[in-house]
């Protein structure tokens, strides 16, 4: 299927990240301490999501990642996960998960063409993710990142590095890469954290990567694939690997190849953008395909070559939760 969605800067769009809910069970510190809910009749139903995925696969967007809030805490999302698996041209189905609800639903996942599952894990210890989650779920979620081990589903661990709470277990969580075959990613914290203040991480990625080559023997960078938003490390004789992405310092934007979708059904070019399409409203208002597949064009074509440009250019001063966005 030809691809037909690319910006002025040359990038083509073959990545959609789509947010089903802004509703979680856990309250994580960095990202939605409050919590903030849209109302059920505002968020995009199944049937309105489902066009959405195939109008974007016509224009050659072959992977979709699934995310919230939490998408497991959405009623009947495992189900809408295998309408999406019949859409011609999606290659590629992941989901980004707390991994708290959906132990008994990951063998379904791989049937429902499941590619990849990236589980949320900042740390080790029980009581340091009740504190950073809100929740005393850490057996829960690190039983459902075994269980997707143990079925063969890529897994990847993705790591918030936190400067007064987990930076001292950072060999500790990369070691995951050493017993089981999973790539754990060391997240720099964005200011999406609903709250309006942040600073920014000391365990930045430039340290994060000399910690790692330093502390990691055996422990070299690999070649960045063009789209990736992780740098990526091998350590010798780990079954997986290492990465560190960029969040906050972002040093990927020149290779930006995803467009975003809120939970209230906004096209976001990217995540400092305010929304670039009100696609919830054209959906409503009775437009078909074509006019929206004109209308995201038009929206692509305008993405800006970089997120600082994007975020001088704000007119929401107050940054959002990751949760109401889709992280
Ligand atoms: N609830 C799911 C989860 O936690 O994996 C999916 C939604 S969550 C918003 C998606 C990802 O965004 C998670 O990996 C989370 O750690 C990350 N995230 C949330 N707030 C963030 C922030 N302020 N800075 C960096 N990453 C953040
Ligand atoms: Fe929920 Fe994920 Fe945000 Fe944590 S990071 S509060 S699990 S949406």
């Amino acid at each position: 299927m030809p691809n037909t969605l690319c910006d002025s800067h040359g990038r083509c769009i073959t990545y959609l990240r789509l947010a089903v809910t802004d509703r979680c069970n856990l309250r994580c510190t960095y990202c939605m301490p409050k919590g903030c809910l849209t109302s059920k009749s505002e968020l995009l139903d199944y049937d309105e999501l489902l066009r959405v995925v195939r109008i974007f696969a016509g224009l050659g967007i072959g992977k979709i990642r699934l995310t919230g809030g939490e998408p497991f805490a959405r009623k009947g999302f495992v189900d809408f996960l295998a309408e999406i698996k019949e859409v011609p041209g999606i290659k590629e189905i992941g989901i980004t998960t707390n991994g708290t609800l959906c132990f008994n639903d990951i063998q379904r996942l791989k049937a429902s063409g499941v590619t990849g599952l990236n589980f949320s894990l900042d740390t080790l210890s029980p009581a340091r993710y009740k504190k950073i989650t809100g929740a005393d779920l850490f057996h829960e979620a690190f039983a459902s990142i075994m269980e997707a081990v143990f079925l063969g589903i890529r897994v990847k661990v993705n790591v918030v590095v936190l400067d007064n709470d987990n930076c001292d277990e950072l060999l500790h969580l990369a070691g995951l890469a050493d017993d089981y075959p999973v790539e754990v990613r060391f997240i720099e914290p964005m200011h999406f954290n609903g709250s309006g203040e942040f600073t920014p991480p000391q365990w930045n990625a430039a340290r994060l990567k000399a910690f790692f080559l330093e502390n990691l023997p055996g422990c070299v960078e690999l070649l960045k694939k063009h789209d990736s938003t992780a740098q990526l490390f091998k350590v010798k004789n780990y079954l997986g690997i290492v990465g560190i992405i960029a969040g906050h310092s972002r040093s990927f934007c020149a290779s930006c190849n995803k467009v975003r979708l809120t939970p209230q059904g906004v096209l976001k070019n990217c995540l400092y953008d305010n929304g670039v399409l009100d696609m919830k409203g054209l959906l409503r208002s009775g437009a078909d395909d074509g006019e929206i597949i004109v209308a995201i064009q038009n929206a692509v074509t305008a993405k800006s070559a970089d997120g600082s440009i994007v975020e001088k250019d704000r007119r929401d001063r107050m940054p959002r939760s990751m949760a109401t966005i889709g992280g």
